[in-house]
């Protein structure tokens, strides 16, 4: 299968994925969230944990744009398997190393379904007593957020459905993809 970064269009077996946010438009919002985080911790050195696979290509270039120093760590979370659909279900595959006491902590996570993740991660975290912690996502399916969540930086809100490419995959695969395409239903 070849695949072309500027295509608009994805076939996936059977299934169709159009073009939802294009390397462009994803470069420039991302860019404002570097410069707004900035702003709001400006004199101070957060550590940024990225949560791994999904987070990696989101977090690489949200850092980029940061004119704050800062410090980085990962968290590895169970995924959705090979399936479209969360499980319901979330486990710890790899721990923070970092000391987060009294440290100003900011989660990035490259897309907020249900809100369990997030509500999972930060019931790891604040135990460990950080200073404060944030959470910034790309994409944001509000439809599908069934927890009481404050999400406090969004890159864009989206509709309930599967996305992939910048980070998201696909049975693991598209994380590559420069754009973000969504799964054409086959009401549409
Ligand atoms: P939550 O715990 O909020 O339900 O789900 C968060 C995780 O589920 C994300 O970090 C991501 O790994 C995965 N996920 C949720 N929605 C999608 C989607 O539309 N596409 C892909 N590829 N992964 C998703």
């Amino acid at each position: 299968m070849n695949l072309n970064f500027n295509e608009k269009v994805i076939h996936v077996n059977d299934e169709t994925f159009e073009i939802l946010f294009d390397e462009l438009t994803i470069q420039k919002r991302v860019k404002e969230l570097g410069e707004e985080i900035s702003k709001d911790h400006m004199g101070k050195v957060p550590i940024f944990i990225g949560v791994l696979n999904g987070s990696v290509i989101f977090f690489s270039d949200l850092i980029r744009n940061l004119s704050i120093n800062c410090e980085v760590d990962f968290l590895k979370l169970s995924s959705y398997g090979d399936a479209k659909i969360s499980s319901g279900n979330v486990r710890l595959i790899k721990e923070l190393n970092a000391d987060i006491k009294d440290r100003d902590v900011i989660i990035v996570e490259d897309i907020v379904d249900t809100g369990l993740s997030i509500v999972y991660m930060k019931s790891l975290i604040q135990p460990q007593n950080p200073a404060s912690i944030k959470v910034v996502t790309l994409l944001h399916k509000k439809e599908a957020t069934k927890y009481e969540l404050k999400l406090d930086y969004i890159g864009f809100q989206i509709p309930n459905k599967f996305v992939i490419g910048y980070g998201l995959d696909y049975s693991q695969r598209f994380r590559h993809l420069r754009s973000i395409y969504a799964l054409k239903s086959t009401m549409e």
